[in-house]
């Protein structure tokens, strides 16, 4: 541990801010850090106080309630010479274009402007100094990414069914599914559709009003407005809503206050013929820790999935990112693609985006197989090994005499606690999941995840005994 703050020291404030988001995405997953945690930037360090600037107070208030202790603590590990770490709201005279390149700004314009008493935040935060309005407003739509459009969405047979729906949907003016309900597995286009669907009706059909936001926004507004007794407002905000849009439904598990909010949002949406879209993880039936009474609303429209990516989906995509790219993919790179990376469409967008900046970095050098296999070799060797979480629960338990039952069970005797702690900290090391989905495998969060982690690292400095049993599993596992 010494010896890493010692090599830390060589790096600059900002490697180091580098790395550290690199562990927060990873601890976190993509979605949240996205969210909150890509915004923010460094603004200056002295005196052993970190100050952090966020575009926003909203942002910041969320980033200090759910996000600094653990960007201190990694901080204060990397950096033993920094004492506490600051949030600020950068100046807003000075937006930052950085982290809000894909923000709709037209949209925020047309909402902030409508001086209907129902506008989404006329009152609403006015009455509450802490939230200045403006700055409110602009992270309650979410940013929406000009590249997720109809046009450059590529259709196969694993995603026309929900393609067709979302299409429909845009363009209907009259509530034709509702709610349209979207699932699939990570990376495979909704969040895509989702854009796509309101980027349609805000150029279409300009008067609608379309409000996009994930679950886990939804739920922080929502705790807000507990927090200063202003439910009244909350609903408020959604009354004059013609479209409500709700990512990622799966982020509202277990969270029933929240749900009961959404339910009665949901119901009074429905009445009034406002449409609702929606999308999640899994079908309503398979999300866990959501009310049944809810489920049955979400079910109650049309539900469709995208399926995993066929080969020949996997192939157009490439083609038609290589083509917007503008790099030339030649069809045999194009195929071993295709076959190799087949988990999930980022995955895919993000191979061919490694390639064509080698090719650009060396001056447009050609794109051969070659020079494919040598570029992505990390990628690809992981992705050979595709050892599973399942196999290495599997395995772990074999090795220690316990069932993979026993494993996932809440159990806390030494003799299933090790071998799971050990199991995680293998899935973290043999896969690329992130610490919340190997949660889920052991249903646990990811904080325990983290925890076990640690845990074996410490151990495998202190028991030979356990670190030779860790060192024969990743042997065994890894071939
Ligand atoms: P999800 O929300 O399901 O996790 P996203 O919508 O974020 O997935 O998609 C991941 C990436 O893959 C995005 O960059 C998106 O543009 C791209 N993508 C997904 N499906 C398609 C498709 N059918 N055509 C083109 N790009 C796609
Ligand atoms: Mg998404």
């Amino acid at each position: 541990m010494a010896e890493e703050a010692l090599y830390n020291e060589d790096l600059s404030i900002h490697d180091q801010w580098d790395e550290i988001c690199s562990q927060l995405k990873m601890e976190f997953g993509e979605t949240a850090f996205d969210s909150w945690l890509k915004p923010l930037s460094i603004s200056s360090f002295d005196n052993g106080v970190m100050n952090i600037c966020a575009p926003t107070a909203f942002m910041k208030n969320w980033v200090i309630a759910h996000y600094s202790d653990r960007i201190h603590k990694i901080w204060e590990h990397k950096n033993p010479e920094i004492k506490k770490v600051q949030f600020v709201v950068q100046n807003i005279a000075a937006p930052s274009t950085q982290s809000f390149s894909h923000s709709d700004t037209s949209l925020l314009k047309k909402i902030k402007s409508t001086p209907t008493p129902q506008s989404l935040y006329g009152l609403n935060y006015a009455a509450n100094s802490f939230y200045a309005p403006s700055e409110d407003s602009e992270y309650f739509v979410s940013k929406l990414n000009p590249a997720y459009t109809f046009e450059n969405f590529v259709v196969g047979k694993t995603n026309e069914f929900a393609y067709a729906a979302a299409h429909k949907v845009a363009e209907s003016r009259n509530v034709s599914f509702n709610p349209l309900f979207l699932y699939s597995g990570v990376g495979l286009g909704k969040t895509h559709l989702m854009h796509a669907i309101a980027q349609y009706i805000k150029t279409n059909d300009p008067t609608r009003q379309v409000v996009y936001l994930s679950a886990e926004q939804f739920l922080y507004k929502f705790v807000n407005a507990l927090r200063y007794k202003d439910t009244a407002a909350f609903k408020e905000q959604f009354r004059s809503v013609d479209v409500l849009m709700i990512d990622d439904v799966q982020f509202l598990a277990n969270k029933e206050k929240t749900q009961d909010e959404f339910f009665y949002t949901f119901n009074s949406l429905m009445e009034g013929g406002r449409q609702i879209i929606l999308s999640a993880d899994k079908s309503p039936n398979d999300l866990d820790g959501i009310e049944t009474r809810l489920k049955s609303r979400l079910n109650s429209g049309l539900v469709a999935d995208i399926m995993p990516t066929d080969f020949e989906l996997r192939l157009g995509i490439l083609h038609q990112k290589a083509q917007q790219m503008g790099i030339s993919l030649p069809q045999n790179v194009a195929e071993f693609l295709a076959q190799k990376i087949s988990a999930n469409i980022r995955e895919l967008e993000g191979s061919l985006k490694r390639i064509a900046a080698h090719s650009q970095l060396l001056s447009g050098r050609e794109i051969t197989l070659d020079m494919t296999q040598d570029v992505l070799k990390d990628m690809l060797r992981s992705i050979d090994r595709k050892t599973t979480i399942d196999e290495i629960q599997k395995k772990v338990a074999e090795y220690f005499n316990i069932s993979v039952k026993e494993m996932q069970s809440s159990r806390r005797a030494r003799n299933v606690a090790r071998p799971r702690q050990i199991a995680m900290y293998l899935a973290k090391q043999l896969t690329s999941r992130s610490l919340p989905e190997i949660g889920r495998k052991f249903d646990r969060d990811h904080t325990t995840v983290m925890h076990a982690v640690r845990k074996v690292e410490e151990l495998i400095l202190e028991d030979a005994s356990l670190a030779e049993n860790v060192e024969s599993l990743r042997r065994s596992l890894e071939n």
